[in-house]
């Protein structure tokens, strides 16, 4: 069978992208996935959508899909609503170079038209009410960051909105890629073969592997991250989100009542060093949000960033190799980043021609060492 485009991994960006494409007529596009739809990380993530970074690139993807998430209902017609709440986000320094870099942030994120602010402890507090200010730095806080309250059906909304809009989706993997001239060809687990003129991979921390076959080194390694959640609580104790900046934990209480806890610290043996993890939140608890004192956590997730030297993701052509692309190593962001970059993607391939965005992501960039690598990843 031959297609036009085969959008390799369906998490959102694999499916952000299909989705931009097909809103092109005429194009034939194959959507890969032997796992299933929203298998990877994608299924994992609890729904945060923020636009407070440390880069520009990281700004502009974050304010581009944030306003695409604004108008998701009414472009994709889910049939469950994401429901997206703009709650605010609050990031707190304890330490003075963890507040000097929260004000470098957000001069870069004003200047980018983010309506983001420092605040003092005293104000932290009044936004966080049952927040221990004691000892705080300072704060950046922006109101119009969100979270979606159902992260499920943004997955669920791009997958059915891409087949009605007639992109074939396959329950296959990918196992080898083979340029034949004009043509890809794609095998695929199942003894199956297709072909297509242009292939993308979407396949988080699996794409290196895919492109070794190629002689195509990708620096992206796959790290694990926890989450940890309690049961729902008929009572609302923490309002906003709040990420403690210098500890790397942050905390929300979700629509359905649970808290989600997760300390980005927590590293090695899971079996072996989980009861220390929940200690070190437990604590972190104590000192700082002492309202959560009596929540128990008995749920822990995990799941894996596609991580990439810079924090930023790599998104675009691979040199040498006609009509390959890439959309990966998006670093713990990909929900926040997905309608940009399967804009992007889809408008670069369309068009024949990369914007000044995609430049930057690109893959060759790691050849060069002036590398902007962003501070802002939790
Ligand atoms: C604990 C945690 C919390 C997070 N919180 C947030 C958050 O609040 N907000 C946010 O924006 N992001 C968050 N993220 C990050 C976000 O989940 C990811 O960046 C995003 O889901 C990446 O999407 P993706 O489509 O690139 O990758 P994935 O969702 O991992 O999808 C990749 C897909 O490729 C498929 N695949 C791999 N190999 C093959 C192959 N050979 N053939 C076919 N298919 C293949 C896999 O099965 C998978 O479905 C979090 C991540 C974690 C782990």
């Amino acid at each position: 069978m031959g297609y036009d485009v085969a959008v390799v991994g369906a998490g959102v960006t694999g499916l952000s992208i299909a989705w931009h494409l097909a809103q092109e007529s005429g194009r034939s596009i194959v959507l890969l996935d032997g796992t299933g739809v929203g298998a990877g990380a994608s299924s994992i993530q609890p729904g945060g959508v923020r636009q407070q970074w440390g880069t520009e690139m990281s700004c502009r993807l974050a304010v581009e899909s944030f306003r695409f998430y604004q108008q998701f209902d009414e472009r994709l017609e889910p049939s469950v609503s994401p429901s997206l709440n703009e709650c605010g986000y609050l990031f707190v320094a304890e330490a003075a170079t963890g507040f000097q870099q929260l004000q470098r942030n957000v001069a870069l994120q004003n200047a980018e038209g983010i309506g983001s602010r420092l605040v003092d402890a005293e104000e932290a507090a009044e936004l966080v009410p049952g927040l221990s200010s004691e000892g705080i730095a300072g704060a950046a806080w922006h109101a119009r960051d969100g979270y979606f309250d159902r992260p499920l059906a943004v997955i669920g909304g791009f997958h059915q909105a891409a087949l009605a809009r007639g992109v074939t989706y396959l329950d296959r993997d990918l196992e080898a890629l083979q340029h034949n001239g004009s043509q890809w060809t794609l095998k695929l687990s199942g003894a199956e073969q297709i072909s297509a003129g242009t292939v993308v991979l979407a396949t988080s921390y699996e794409t290196p592997r895919l492109l070794s076959g190629l002689g195509v080194e990708v620096p992206i390694t796959k790290e694990p991250r926890y989450l940890f959640y309690s049961n729902p609580i008929n009572q609302r104790l923490l309002e906003p989100l709040v990420v403690f900046v210098d500890r790397h934990f942050a905390a929300k209480q979700l629509a359905d009542g649970s808290v989600l806890a997760s300390d980005l610290t927590a590293d090695g043996d899971p079996e072996a060093l989980r009861s220390e993890w929940y200690k070190h939140i437990k604590e972190s608890i104590r000192e700082r949000l002492p309202v959560l004192d009596l929540v128990s956590f008995p749920v822990m997730v995990e799941g894996f960033y596609d991580v990439t030297p810079d924090r930023q993701p790599i998104v675009g052509p691979v040199t040498g190799h006609d009509g390959l692309w890439l959309a990966a190593g998006l670093n713990g962001r990909g929900l926040m980043m997905a309608p940009a970059i399967g804009r992007l993607v889809a408008e670069a391939i369309s068009s024949g021609t990369l914007g000044e965005p995609l430049g930057e992501l690109s893959l060759e960039r790691f050849a060069v060492s002036d590398l902007t690598p962003e501070p802002q990843v939790v």
